[in-house]
């Protein structure tokens, strides 16, 4: 793929780089938040799996302000070493652990956060019930470390694959949170099943005590949650947010938008320091990737569903 080739296909990705974010998914926290005004009010806030840090940069950006309010503290965590980012506590742990969840406690002083956000990705295999269902793991663990730092009437955003056990998902979320919406930013490729839920107003069940326990690791479960009725069935609303006329991240756009500029390649603003992807694309580089081996395509599809 020459050095436009991504540009041309891509607009996100462009944009992010002209405007000098880490990652094209810098534009899908800014839509969830041009939708529900994610940002008020919010003076603590962690970022999840947050490498290679464009969540990060849009927390430091809206919440620190022109004036770069120290009284904002904003702690990312991923298992990924980042690039350091002015205002963001860097952690770089598993959020499946419960020693993370005290770290960042501890960095809060005590105190709880206001919004939790988390786009967290698996190392995708190109097999989609497989992936599906690891990603389901890492939101449920994304929500077990929530319940240990949110505040009550907090806020938490995440990304969901929407496959077919999405409405056991949803049913976990809606026992702590009042209100849970399912949204799709316009950066978000209509191509892919993510999307990202919207928890507002924390409220755990009276009596909840926070642990990191899993459902879908409990083997005892044999239900096939799609034949779930009534109360037992919880259908979210789903929301395709960001302004319509913002680009359309399926489409192709010219290298030149503007005619009386003249297209200029610039190089993404802050690589992943040492992604586990790396391998991969050094051996596709050098077209030593044993293609027959693999269900078809499906590497290919993986590097690119990790949507940057
Ligand atoms: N939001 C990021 C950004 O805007 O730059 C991109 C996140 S990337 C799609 C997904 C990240 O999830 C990867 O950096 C990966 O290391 C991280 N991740 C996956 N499993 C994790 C875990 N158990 N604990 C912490 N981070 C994890």
């Amino acid at each position: 793929m020459g050095r436009s080739s991504k540009d041309k296909r891509d607009i996100y990705y462009r944009l992010a780089k002209e405007e000098g974010w880490r990652a094209r998914s810098a534009f899908k926290l800014l839509q969830l938040d041009e939708e529900f005004n994610l940002f008020k009010g919010v003076s603590r806030a962690v970022d999840l799996c947050a490498a290679p840090g464009s969540w990060s940069q849009v927390l430091s950006r809206k919440l620190r302000g022109k004036d770069k309010s120290e009284d904002v503290k904003i702690v990312a965590v991923d298992l990924q070493a980042m690039a350091p980012l002015p205002g963001v506590t860097q952690i770089q742990g598993d959020i499946t652990k419960i020693s993370t969840a005290q770290e960042i406690i501890r960095h809060f002083e005590g105190q709880s956060a206001d919004l939790v956000v988390c786009d967290g990705a698996p190392d995708v295999t190109g097999l989609h019930d497989v992936d599906e269902y690891i990603q389901a793991q890492l939101l449920l663990a994304a929500l077990n470390i929530t319940t240990h730092v949110l505040k009550p009437g907090g806020n938490f955003v995440a990304k969901i694959f929407r496959g077919k056990d999405v409405t056991l998902l949803y049913s976990q979320l809606k026992i702590f949170f009042s209100s849970v919406t399912c949204a799709k930013p316009r950066s978000s490729r209509n191509s892919s099943i993510e999307a990202f839920v919207v928890c507002q107003n924390y409220s755990p069940p009276e009596g909840y005590v926070p642990n990191m326990s899993n459902p879908l690791l409990d083997h005892s479960y044999d239900v096939d949650f799609n034949q779930l009725e009534g109360p037992n069935r919880i259908i979210v609303p789903f929301l395709a947010c960001g302004d319509l006329s913002a680009f359309d991240s399926d489409r192709t756009y010219p290298l030149q938008l503007d005619s009386s500029k003249e297209y200029q390649y610039l190089p993404p603003t802050q690589p992943p320091i040492r992604p586990p992807y790396q391998q991969a694309c050094q051996l596709r580089k050098n077209n030593l990737l044993a293609k027959e081996d693999s269900p078809s395509g499906a590497l290919d599809d993986s590097l690119s569903a990790l949507d940057l």
